[in-house]
């Protein structure tokens, strides 16, 4: 009771101090980014009895938004109490409804992005690695839980990730399914969204440039929330345009490397999440089979002749990601291949996709936490090894 009291005399005296500065128009009460949560005998109490520690925030929130109506004669009772279901508190509880000025935050971090959230055969993947374990839900499930918090809140807001947080030189291929998540979720109840997506192309705050379809994602989440009925063509028509005004002329290009990386993790068809390893969405050495084509893809973008300066700019930043998996997955077979010109061009490679990402294009951003090393790398060593062991990410290079 204690804890509470403060907490409402926090929120209290924190709008009575800031109501004047700025504009308010919700507060963000939220859990901390950890599984850690209070395990004293009156919470584990209430947390049996909703059946998930989300039971007690929850509570928490309720008696915030219910102070609110009346202190300082209502002044602050239409702003939005926020709280996150986030990890421990992913899971809706029962016996509960949220009051009508809290809003619910519903991070699918969880799902898996291979499948669409309405897909069956998703049943989600423990990664495990000598380092961490990864757990990625079942999308069925992640649909359930936004099922019930959409029954218990008036304002379930959807935060999305959508990048690959682990390994931002991959390709994240859930374009295709960005269009029937965002259906779904909008029918279910879904009364906005954020993408996070850090490794998103120019966006203010971002932390890096995508070397994939950072900002292309950023467009078609805006596209299919605007229009929850359109169809899949229109969709695909969206996606079109973008890539004219985006790359130019040599947007079809594109269009096929798209086409390409999203029908080779369809084609592996394995669950996988924000933090998955290239090899479970791709299956072993991707890229490999494909190589002498995706060279050839890439020559074909750059020699287009009326491309603008950004449009180019913009070809490199997509070819990171291309000459990421497709250098790794080559690496092998070219340095052991004994002919010479074949280990020279491999080694000249490397060495430009390293001045590329720490020189010419300000890529340095290897995952969410660092970036490349300064000490630079060893024009022999396999790419993708090399970059994984900076972040301590384990990679196979058999
Ligand atoms: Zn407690
Ligand atoms: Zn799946």
């Amino acid at each position: 009771a204690r804890v509470r009291q403060n907490f409402i005399t926090n929120v209290r005296k924190f709008l009575d101090e800031n109501w004047e500065k700025r504009e308010i128009k919700s507060i963000q009460l939220s859990q901390n980014d950890n599984w850690r949560y209070c395990k004293c005998s009156d919470c584990m109490k209430d947390i049996y009895d909703y059946g998930s520690p989300a039971g007690t925030i929850v509570e928490m929130m309720n008696l915030v938004a219910e102070d609110l109506e009346t202190y300082n004669g209502g002044k602050y009772s239409d702003i939005y109490v926020i709280t996150f279901a986030y990890q421990y508190s992913f899971d809706c509880p029962d016996n509960i409804v949220c009051h009508d000025q809290v809003m619910v935050e519903y991070t699918i971090i969880d799902k898996c992005f291979q499948h669409a959230i309405n897909d069956p055969e998703c049943e989600g993947i423990l990664e495990v690695s000598p380092n961490w374990s990864i757990n990625v839900r079942s999308n069925v499930e992640v649909c359930e839980e936004f099922e019930k918090w959409a029954a218990i809140s008036k304002h379930c807001y959807l935060y999305d990730y959508s990048a690959n947080f682990r390994y931002y030189y991959n390709v994240f291929p859930n374009i295709n399914e960005i269009y029937e998540d965002y259906q779904l979720l909008n029918k279910i109840g879904a009364w906005g969204y954020i993408n996070l997506g850090v490794a998103n192309y120019d966006r203010t705050g971002a932390q890096t440039y995508s070397s994939e379809w950072g900002t292309l994602r950023d467009y078609l989440l805006c596209k299919v929330t605007e229009d929850v009925d359109m169809t899949f063509e229109e969709y695909q028509a969206h996606i079109d345009e973008f890539l004219q005004a985006y790359y130019g002329s040599a947007w079809t290009y594109v269009r096929e490397y798209l086409d390409f990386t999203q029908q080779l993790a369809d084609d592996y068809g394995g669950c996988f999440g924000v933090y998955s390893t290239p090899e479970l969405m791709y299956g072993d050495h991707p890229f490999e089979a494909k190589s002498e084509w995706l060279v050839e893809l890439f020559n074909n973008m750059l020699a287009c002749s009326d491309l603008t300066d950004e449009q180019e700019l913009h070809i490199r930043r997509l070819k990171v990601s291309c000459d990421y998996l497709r250098l790794g997955s080559i690496h092998q077979a070219e340095m052991g291949s004994g002919d010479y010109m074949r280990m020279q061009n491999q080694k000249n490679a490397i060495r430009n996709f390293y001045i590329d990402i720490t020189q010419n294009l300000n890529m340095p951003w290897i995952c969410e936490t660092m970036t490349v090393p300064s000490s630079g790398i060893k024009w022999d060593a396999n790419l993708r090894t090399w970059i994984n062991k900076t972040t301590v990410h384990y990679y196979s290079e058999k």
